[in-house]
């Protein structure tokens, strides 16, 4: 499959790992709008958010924990920080892989 984000699971991309465990990969998002702005998905291909199934949900709740690992080792678990899943063409997805932007470092707005 020619998946970038499957590339970088499976090492065939370089990535900056900032964390990362049998289920999930959490790496720093190449064109970073914020100090910290980090890429959280699954190792399974999963296209979007509406792609998940009901076999996925022990999956989506590990990535949520997988999040809070991402904010601790970033430092943003104290200042607060957003966590933005797009999805589709209104949503500006650009890559089919389900992933979790986590953002903060900074204090951020809100517009879309
Ligand atoms: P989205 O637009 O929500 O699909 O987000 C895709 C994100 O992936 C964008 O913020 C890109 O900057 C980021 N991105 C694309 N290729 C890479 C890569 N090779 N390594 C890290 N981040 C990437």
């Amino acid at each position: 499959m020619d998946c970038i984000f499957c590339k970088i699971v499976n090492g065939e991309l370089p990535s900056q790992k900032v964390y990362e465990d049998e289920f999930a990969v959490a790496f720093r998002d190449i064109n970073p709008i914020a100090p910290v702005h980090v890429l959280t998905i699954p190792k399974k291909h999963i296209s979007s958010l509406l792609d998940i199934g009901t076999e996925d949900k022990e999956l989506i709740g590990h990535l949520h924990q997988v999040i809070q690992n991402v904010a601790r080792i970033t430092g943003v678990d104290k200042t607060g920080f957003r966590v933005i899943t797009n999805i589709g063409e209104h949503g500006q997805q650009s890559v089919h892989h389900l992933h979790y932007h986590v953002i903060g470092g900074r204090q951020l707005e809100w517009k879309a």
